[in-house]
């Protein structure tokens, strides 16, 4: 028998008339991404929330994602891991939310309960970790579930400046937590942040916490580096245009910084931090390596160094937003374009132009 064609009505649940699609920004194949129609999300687990998105943004590591770097992201996947948002339903074994609060999306989900969530490294829980936009479909879409939702999402006011807490979700506990905490900054430091995109500059913020006497950033791109001097970088280093290594030695009368923090994951920044180093530093790696590096052991090895990796376990989210709500931190500065969710092709092409378009976050709202 031939099916006829009907012209039906857009599918609608029975029960409450909502719709059960939604649009989403969809993975497909390195260089292939569709903002197309999605089943909308269901909880799967009692621990899940459904969260209707608000504010979302674009990542660095989404770009990666869209190049194919990330291989465990598949064809199909939703995008996205950073967001604000109300919760549209609430699993029965959730009992911090319940619908209509507003929450901050945490790019990292956590049980709370297995052993590296005890130890507070929620960046490698059993049950979750950096899944969203990844393993499991993320935010660049209308609704987006979240599992583990009483410890993976935080409750902010009605009314809160929403696009300052979209920055909470990721760049700012990555910058805070795997440079500034983990390259021990101190009061009267010297520091270097190499790499002046939203995770450096994030790193620059939150490093002034603690009142290092020198911050030194370095980049390719000189608006980066002006907007890194509007945000407390006391030097400033083009190293396209200047050998950084030597400029970085006049500036410390040969001995190096204290902390070298990489926010960018090649080999020749990766390096460029072993060739600045104080004796006694700290070199901490943010960027996403996507290749080896060479450790000059031949000099380092008597240099008193150490040298960090981390992924970001979120842990300082609560600490870092009473600073945002305080204004003690302003990460609003970070936003250079807004746009609708439903023009986020247009907002990639933006922030994949990030040096001609003087581009550092964007920020997509659902209308
Ligand atoms: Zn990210
Ligand atoms: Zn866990």
């Amino acid at each position: 028998m031939k099916t006829e064609t009907l012209n039906l009505p857009k599918i609608t649940d029975s029960v409450n008339g909502n719709n059960t699609t939604m649009k989403a920004l969809v993975y497909h194949a390195p260089g292939k991404k569709a903002w197309e129609e999605k089943p909308k999300p269901s909880l799967k687990e009692t621990t899940d929330a459904i969260v209707k998105i608000f504010k979302t943004t674009i990542c660095g590591t989404d770009l990666h994602i869209m190049k194919g770097d990330v291989p465990a992201v598949t064809d199909g996947r939703i995008i996205g891991h950073e967001g604000v948002g109300v919760i549209e339903e609430a699993g029965t074994s959730v009992s911090n939310f319940k619908k209509g609060d507003h929450v901050l999306i945490s790019c990292i989900t956590s049980c709370g309960k297995c052993e590296y969530c005890k130890k507070g490294m929620y960046s490698h829980c059993t049950d979750g970790g950096w899944i969203l936009g990844n393993l499991i479909d993320g935010t660049q879409a209308e609704y987006v579930r979240i599992p583990h939702a009483d410890n993976s999402l935080y409750p902010i006011p009605a009314g809160a400046d929403e696009e300052a807490l979209v920055m909470l979700s990721d760049i700012l506990p990555t910058g805070f937590e795997c440079g500034v905490l983990n390259g021990r900054v101190q009061p009267g430091d010297t520091i270097a942040i190499i790499g002046a995109g939203p995770v450096g500059l994030a790193a620059l913020l939150t490093s002034q916490f603690y009142t290092p006497a020198e911050i030194i950033v370095i980049d390719m791109d000189d608006n980066r580096l002006a907007v890194a001097k509007t945000f407390g970088a006391t030097h400033t280093i083009n190293s396209s245009k200047e050998n950084a290594i030597e400029k970085v030695m006049s500036l410390t009368n040969k001995k190096g910084v204290d902390t070298a923090i990489e926010a960018v994951g090649v080999k020749e920044t990766f390096e460029l931090c072993e060739s600045i180093i104080a004796p006694g530093g700290h070199i901490a790696n943010i960027g996403v390596h996507g290749k080896s590096v060479t450790l000059h052991m031949e000099t380092l090895w008597s240099q008193n160094i150490t040298i960090t990796t981390r992924l970001v376990d979120t842990v300082t989210t609560p600490m870092l937003y009473k600073t945002v709500q305080s204004h003690k931190l302003d990460p609003q500065k970070l936003i250079t374009h807004r746009f609708k969710l439903n023009d986020i092709i247009k907002a990639y092409d933006t922030f994949g132009n990030a040096a001609k378009e003087k581009a550092l976050k964007v920020i997509l709202t659902n209308e």
